[in-house]
């Protein structure tokens, strides 16, 4: 045989040898592991694999397609991947990443794929919801106009929040985002809204304390947890918010009203860019991946409120984003912003001087929740923004001068007990009627002869008095939205009994 002829032999040994091996696996529908790291596989075959499917490796194990390739499928896994090696082989399941939904996760304590981590036994729900859902359209929406209290009064005077909305908490590290979040929830109680607490990328002892604190304040009962602790691979992390979303828009779709949580999306953009870099996609601007406004916008765009032809149900989101020294304008905190129907700021300042919750009412917004606000807390907080911003300019003038003529004095010391006011201890949200009461005395001047360390005393004592002898004030709020001047002057002559006996008052230090 000549040389030639010896080489087309081999040649077509080979050939055949190829043709025996393709037959052998169907690469549109299985695939096989060529590399495995930091919870990602790269995977060579797995055509047919579309964008977000689930894909079954050989030992129970589970990935999601995050990548498609000419010739390699990025895979990212969901928890351990030790056990999987190269050369393992995968499947196309056909199904996208879903999560149980139902009345059933109520109470629980749940991970990103919606599997129970508080030991309290299997989840039996037999619903499935995909992670990612498209949002609703917009015909199928309706505006944003029943307020959801949170019970804070700054908030609810100043910032109100609708069903619906998505207001974003924004703040340094340390300054009370999380406890305006519980107190939400802990808020509530009684009024028929559904909360779920997404925890994205932290320590799982905090989680742990949220979970005592709701299940102290009767709030676990209407609450379900999804918790991606920093623990856990980046993808888990990654698609938690999207379960979370995915959970409450069942609820949504039944005509319910839901409130989410996602404490922290900094977090879940680091997650995010962590799994993409991975995976090898371009990092752009802070090393972020390119589409991290789109991620963001297409979680937040499905909290909304549905008209009354499909049920008239709501998602209202409350992102929280941390700042890095009260740094508004850095990447992620102005794609949220961009993104969101306004933003609570909290000031690392004023939370250390005592000022908590610790809302800074010229850098927050309320966008929507205007018209959500009800009638009563409109008319009685109708100049407290401009009281507080006179507040703080003749503060910062004050520090110049040193005869302050009796105007200037007279905004001051209003302004000082407003800000003594509008203090708050945590886990105490307060009724509506409480919050219309203490706010229209101060707007009234009311209180302004009241040292500022006993205005706590008196707004108890007042509180007290009039659930012990005058409920019908609250409950006139409550109903009727309204005080009636009859109810005005008794609200006074309580004031001023109570201001008659300022001296045997003891001080309230609120913290
Ligand atoms: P992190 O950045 O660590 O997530 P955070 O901004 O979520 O922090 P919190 O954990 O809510 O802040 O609060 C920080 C501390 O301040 C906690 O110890 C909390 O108990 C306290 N705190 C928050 N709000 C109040 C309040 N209104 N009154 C008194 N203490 C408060
Ligand atoms: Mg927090």
């Amino acid at each position: 045989m000549s040389e030639e002829q010896n080489l087309n032999t081999l040649s077509q040994i080979i050939k055949d040898e190829i043709d025996k091996y393709t037959n052998k696996i169907d690469t549109f529908e299985v695939g096989q592991v060529v590399s495995i790291g930091d919870c990602i596989a790269t995977i060579y075959g797995l055509e047919g694999a579309m964008n977000g499917e689930l894909i079954s490796f050989n030992n129970d194990s589970y990935g999601m397609v995050m990548n498609i390739e000419e010739d390699s499928i990025g895979v990212a896994l969901f928890g351990e991947n030790i056990s999987i090696k190269e050369g393992d082989i995968c499947k196309r399941t056909h199904k996208v990443v879903s999560v149980p939904v139902g009345d059933s996760l109520l109470s629980r304590v749940v991970n990103a794929l919606g599997q129970p981590i508080d030991g309290l036994g299997p989840i039996q729900e037999k619903k499935f919801r995909p992670v990612e859902m498209p949002a609703p359209q917009i015909m199928d929406r309706q505006k944003v106009d029943q307020p959801l209290q949170t019970g804070i009064k700054a908030i609810d005077s100043m910032i109100p929040i609708g069903k619906g909305q998505r207001e974003l908490i924004i703040g340094d590290r340390q300054t009370g985002k999380t406890a305006i979040a519980i107190d939400t929830i802990i808020n509530q109680k009684g009024k028929n809204v559904i909360c779920i607490y997404c925890s994205i990328g932290q320590k799982n002892s905090s989680i742990a304390q949220i979970v005592d604190k709701l299940k102290k304040y009767d709030a676990l009962k209407y609450t379900v947890i999804v918790n991606a602790s920093a623990a856990e691979p980046s993808p888990m992390v990654y698609i938690a918010p999207y379960a979370a979303t995915s959970i409450g828009e069942y609820w949504m779709h039944q005509g319910k009203d839901v409130l989410i949580v996602y404490d922290d999306l900094s977090k879940h953009a680091v997650a995010y860019r962590t799994m993409l870099l991975l995976l090898r996609r371009s990092p752009g601007r802070e090393a972020y991946p390119g589409d991290i406004f789109y991620i963001h916008s297409r979680l937040l765009e499905r909290s909304c409120r549905l008209n009354k032809e499909n049920g008239g149900g709501s998602i209202t989101a409350l992102p929280i984003v941390e700042t890095q020294a009260g740094d508004i304008s850095a990447y992620i905190p102005t794609n949220i912003i961009s993104i969101t129907d306004g933003q609570l700021f909290l000031n690392s300042d004023m939370f250390n001087s005592g000022q908590r919750p610790a809302i800074d009412s010229g850098l927050s917004v309320s966008r929507v929740g205007s018209s959500a606000q009800t009638k009563i807390m409109k008319q009685v907080s109708k100049n407290l923004r401009m009281a507080l911003a006179n507040y703080n300019e003749m503060l910062d003038f004050s520090r110049f001068g040193s005869d302050l003529d009796k105007s200037t004095q007279q905004i001051l010391s209003h302004g000082a007990i407003l800000l003594e006011v509008l203090k708050q201890k945590q886990y105490m949200p307060l009724s509506l009627a409480q919050e219309v009461v203490d706010i229209y005395i101060v707007q009234q001047g009311l209180l302004d002869e009241v040292p500022v360390n006993k205005v706590h005393s008196v707004l108890k004592l007042l509180s007290s008095t009039i659930s012990a002898t005058y409920p019908y004030i609250y409950k006139n709020i409550e109903e009727n939205m309204e005080i009636s001047n009859q109810d005005k002057n008794q609200i006074e002559n309580i004031i001023s009994t109570i201001k008659a006996g300022l001296n045997k008052i003891t001080n309230i230090n609120q913290f």
